[in-house]
């Protein structure tokens, strides 16, 4: 179902500038409308967030394929995921064949997304929680990707990253964020780069924002 939608999309998002195959590959196959309620399932293959209920969205195809091809990935590579949300961005990278551990902090979003991954046979370690102290437990990750705005860099998502891995988080205020491209040259050694103008839900935690 959706095929052609799907083929439409990986064209849309190559004009863009997504040139990572593997990335491309991930989002022709994976079916976005299942992570999605049938109200908006003929929206499923536009280049457009949508919501997912409370009040949170799932990304635009775009950011999705940007943010994952930042974070340079081998396959087999060990990645963390702050905001599992919709499961649709764990999935893309679980079709890269990455291992993908989730953090969700919405315990209705978590249980409902934990479900459909049983339900489609998705492997993810997923759990509910506050992603800004990350999941020290299997660290370091090869990759971390933040799916929600935060006003700074989580120190604990920094100390989790491996050598050589890279981490992608969008920092800024409430409306609007740079995302930031940080690698990990060495123990407390980045190199930073920006990337402006996204627009995420807000990361709410200890090392995010504090209020609701
Ligand atoms: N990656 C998701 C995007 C979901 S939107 C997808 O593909 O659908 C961002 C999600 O981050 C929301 O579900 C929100 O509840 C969650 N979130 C916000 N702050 C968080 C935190 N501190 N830890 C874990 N999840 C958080």
């Amino acid at each position: 179902m959706y095929e052609r939608e799907r083929k439409e999309l990986i064209d849309k998002l190559s004009q863009k500038g997504i040139w990572d195959q593997a990335v491309l590959k991930a989002i022709g196959k994976v079916e976005r409308h299942k992570f999605l309620s049938k109200a908006f399932h003929n929206h499923a293959y536009k280049d457009i967030a949508l919501p997912i209920g409370y009040g949170q969205s799932i990304s635009q195809p775009y950011t999705v394929a940007f943010m994952t091809q930042e974070l340079h990935l081998k396959p087999n590579s060990k990645v963390l995921e702050i905001g599992t949300g919709s499961g649709y961005q764990a999935a893309i990278l679980v079709h890269m064949k990455m291992q993908v551990y989730s953090i969700e902090r919405n315990i209705d979003l978590y249980l409902k997304t934990r479900n459909l991954f049983d339900s489609i046979n998705l492997r993810v370690h997923s759990k509910y929680g506050d992603g800004t102290i990350g999941w020290a437990e299997y660290s370091p990750y090869d990759g971390i990707i933040v799916t929600a705005g935060s006003p700074s860099v989580p120190e604990p998502l920094k100390k989790q990253i491996a050598i050589g891995g890279k981490l992608v988080i969008p920092v800024g205020n409430k409306n609007s964020q740079k995302l930031k491209i940080l690698t990990k040259l060495e123990e407390d050694v980045f190199d930073e780069r920006d990337e402006p103008e996204f627009s995420f839900v807000p990361l709410i935690g200890r090392e995010g924002w504090n209020t609701k």
